[in-house]
């Protein structure tokens, strides 16, 4: 057997290498111990609540009653500054959850939370579909956003000026220095790379990270992020309003909003979106690619055919579609592409209701607007009389505080931030042309325009972060880690989803759009962004 320097050279260099990475736990009795001595920390201000070794197995996992496969982790659970609110089921300060896997890879990731937060989701970072990031070796954190309600539509939080500070953007930086410190701590060394994933308000807490904190993570996911909160609630009441328009009254001249369409109606939206633009991106497959090239008008189903939408009705569609207008017709928000989704339960569920459940838009979007958008806040407003010229300048100063907006990214860009943003174009809640409005004032870096650090993925058919008639299942924490780690960035992101069984589709950035080349129908390369 011959050896030569370049064997003995690679043997020297992985024996270094081995000696560089040694993990900082000396295995798992060390890193019990080290879990458990976490709670030598606490303090009135930094109160531990849990420190405590977790073997691995499958566990509890999120808000629904979920499961997931852990590795054998440390979970450490703190509170800072804890305050009480003087109302029942609502206290303040911002809860940490963070769980520290044995086998780590070196990594952090923030995993955002949802709707107004105030509970604390099992940090977990769950990608659909795919093992999670705490599986892939990550140590993964969350935070309640700063108070804990009785559930994540509780927006009683707002009338408090820190609870309102917390959960527009000084939760996500408090969790992120001492995460990387409680890491640096446990482990012997920081992460070498952290990211940001989430969807809904943890998308929104996404962007606010690569906006506010720009030199903390190199890689941040948004998944239809309510990015701009403040007027998803003012667009909601809008739709609520168009809605009310229209809808038959009861006896005491009430409208009774879930009367206002059919779900027949609804579902002949849906079939008549799809009968004019399913075959515009070349192959009539249930999913509408080429969402820019559809000129859908309701008015195509004018009563005269059955079933029929009224020209009122007509009229309220154009209207939620079109999103909030003052009375000059100036567009406050952005609009959404006729798609499948509108044939949904989701969508009855956020515009219409049931005859015993009011529409999200009159309960969610109602209690955000008056106690979170508006300063002061107004517990009394009634939605149905909020005016559109009037009543929006009460919103800028939570909007100051809470919209991740910002076009400026020299800091996060600068340091080879890189950021995705996707979004389902049949989301019920948010409007896709409120997020391509914002991507395309994104500041340009060195002459390049923002595909160079930052983009977006329309997602046909996909509902408020998942669901629908979509390819919903696809892995945006390898996408941004191969893009941080490796320079590849994402040309393409391969989905498939339970809708549509052994089918795969590709995401393509925006302003890109799948065509079908012809092929096997039911596979990814078969089709091309362009
Ligand atoms: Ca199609």
């Amino acid at each position: 057997m011959k050896i030569n320097t370049i064997t003995i050279g690679r043997a020297f260099a992985a024996a270094l290498i081995l000696f560089l990475s040694k993990p900082a736990l000396g295995g798992e009795a060390d890193a019990r111990e080290k879990c458990a001595s976490l709670s030598t920390l606490s303090t009135p201000t930094f109160r531990v609540d849990t420190a405590e070794w977790v073997a691995a197995g499958r566990l509890p996992a999120g808000p629904f009653g979920e499961t997931a496969e852990a590795p054998s982790h440390c979970l450490f659970r703190v509170v800072l500054d804890p305050r009480e609110s003087g109302m029942e089921e609502m206290s303040y300060g911002t809860g940490i959850e963070l769980r520290m896997p044995l086998d780590w890879n070196g990594r952090m990731l923030f995993q955002g939370g949802g709707g107004l937060d105030g509970v604390l989701i099992p940090a977990f970072g769950s990608v659909s579909g795919f093992p999670s990031a705490l599986a892939r070796g990550f140590a993964v954190v969350s935070t309640d956003g700063g108070h804990r309600g009785r559930n994540n539509v509780d927006a009683r939080f707002a009338v408090d000026q820190q609870a309102k500070l917390d959960f527009a953007y000084q939760a996500v930086a408090r969790t992120t220095r001492e995460a990387k410190a409680l890491i640096g701590r446990y482990y012997g060394r920081k992460p070498e790379y952290s990211y940001f994933m989430g969807c809904s308000t943890g998308g929104r807490e996404a962007m606010m990270a690569a906006q506010r904190l720009p030199l903390e993570f190199d890689g941040v996911v948004a998944g239809n992020p309510s990015f701009n909160l403040t007027q998803v609630a003012v667009n909601q009441i809008w739709s609520l309003q168009a809605v009310a328009r229209i809808a038959p009254r009861d006896e005491t001249g009430k409208p009774l909003l879930f009367e206002a369409f059919t779900d027949a109606q609804l579902q002949a939206v849906a079939a008549g979106v799809l009968g004019q633009c399913d075959a515009l991106d070349g192959l009539a497959d249930g999913i509408i690619h080429d969402y820019q090239a559809c000129r859908f008008d309701p008015a195509s189903l004018r009563c005269g055919t059955a079933p029929c939408l009224s020209t009122p009705q007509i009229e309220a569609l154009k209207d939620i579609h079109g999103g909030t207008r003052n009375s000059r017709g100036e567009s406050l928000y952005g609009s959404t592409p006729y798609d499948t989704g509108i044939g949904l339960p989701a969508w009855r569920a956020m515009h219409l209701g049931t005859r015993d459940n009011p529409p999200a838009n009159a309960s969610l979007g109602r209690d955000t607007l008056r106690l979170f958008s508006m300063t002061p806040a107004d517990p009394e407003l009634d939605p149905l009389r909020f005016d559109f010229d009037r009543d929006i300048a009460a919103t800028a100063e939570t909007a100051a505080i809470n919209d991740a907006v910002a076009t400026l990214h020299t800091s996060f860009a600068g340091h080879g931030g890189k950021m995705i943003v996707y979004h389902g174009l049949s989301d019920q809640a948010m409007w896709a042309g409120a997020l391509t409005r914002w991507y395309e004032r994104l500041t340009p870096r060195d002459g390049q325009g923002p595909q160079s650090w930052a983009r977006l993925f329309l997602v046909p058919g996909m509902t408020h972060c998942g669901g629908g008639q979509s390819t919903d299942r696809f892995d945006m924490l390898s996408a941004i880690q191969e893009w941080v780690e490796q320079g590849r960035a994402p040309d393409r992101v391969v989905a498939s989803g339970k809708a549509f069984p052994g089918v795969t589709r590709p995401l393509c950035p925006y302003p890109k759009v799948a065509r079908f080349d012809g092929g096997d129908e039911d596979d990814e390369k078969s089709f091309s962004c362009r």
